[in-house]
């Protein structure tokens, strides 16, 4: 491996622009985070997204419902609330609870969740929220200088909130983009010939370096937990001799996304 994306070095480059940013506000950014009977990790997500937006001065008020009926009550606040700037709600959530996700107003839909917001996203329209993490493998792409101009890019993983969302970013590039899934059939043929592989599948090191050509740029979306210890979806110590580069876990993707989630709350707001 030649190159490690590093993203605490994209981070802190993000980190930089949006304390900029924060001179220029002319209203401070309020975000209300709408739980369902939390479990423990998202609690834990929760504190710690509570704690970055406390240090960049975001308002911050968390509704724990123990009923649908109690969600979409604090939902219907949120929205029509005018002190709220940006809502998000924490996953998982009930399918019976989407189509009324689904109406988060445009500016107010940080995570960029709402078929409004990925429409736009698909059309290329500028102003609009991108789902984070699938931003965040732009981001570390770009801060690289990594030219995607007619390279093969494979995504691994076909979600709404990271696969999918990549097709348009990496199209804009002049990428050819391919995506796989658990039910594409020749994975191993397609990733031999990707340039640059995108896996975002949840499965720990499943990506060895057999199933890479010599010089491949990989980005690590997964987050997986092995023996206590927290990895991505490459198998790193296997493939770090063949790859070109290659994101770490952790270190690499997830802190790109929590950049990235301050730099979407702050936008919620009229920056001068
Ligand atoms: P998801 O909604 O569970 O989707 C997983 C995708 O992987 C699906 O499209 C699935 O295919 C595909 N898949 C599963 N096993 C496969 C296999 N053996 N071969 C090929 N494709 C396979 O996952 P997600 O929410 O996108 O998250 C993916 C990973 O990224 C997870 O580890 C998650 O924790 C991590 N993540 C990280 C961040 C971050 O900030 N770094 C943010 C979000 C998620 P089907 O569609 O056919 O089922």
């Amino acid at each position: 491996m030649e190159l490690l994306l590093d993203g605490k070095v994209v981070s802190e480059n993000i980190k930089k622009k949006i304390d900029e940013k924060i001179k220029r506000i002319n209203k401070k950014p309020y975000l209300a985070v709408l739980a369902l009977n939390p479990d423990e990790s998202s609690s834990t997500y929760i504190r710690r997204l509570e704690k970055n937006c406390e240090k960049y001065g975001i308002k911050f008020i968390l509704q724990i419902a123990n009923t649908e009926e109690e969600f979409k009550k604090n939902f219907i606040e949120a929205k029509e609330s005018n002190e709220i700037t940006g809502i998000m709600c924490q996953q998982p959530l009930p399918r019976s609870l989407f189509d009324l996700i689904n109406t988060i107003p445009l500016e107010k839909d940080i995570e960029g969740i709402t078929h409004e917001s990925l429409g736009k996203v698909f059309v290329g329209e500028k102003n609009v929220n991108i789902p984070c993490t699938s931003k965040a493998v732009i981001e570390t792409l770009d801060y690289y200088n990594i030219d995607l101009t007619g390279k093969n890019v494979v995504i691994v993983g076909r979600s709404n909130i990271v696969g999918k969302p990549l097709i348009p970013q990496l199209l804009e590039k002049n990428a050819t983009v391919t995506i796989c899934h658990s039910k594409t059939t020749n994975i191993a043929e397609i990733l031999k010939r990707a340039d640059i592989v995108i896996m975002a599948i949840g499965k720990a090191k499943f990506l060895k370096k057999e199933m890479i050509k010599d010089g491949a740029i990989l980005i690590d979306v997964g987050i997986n937990f092995q023996n206590g210890k927290i990895c991505g979806d490459i198998d790193f110590e296997d493939v770090k001799e063949k790859a070109y580069a290659i994101t770490p876990v952790p270190g690499g993707i997830g802190v790109v996304t929590n950049a990235l989630l301050i730099d979407n709350i702050i936008n919620s707001v009229k920056i001068n």
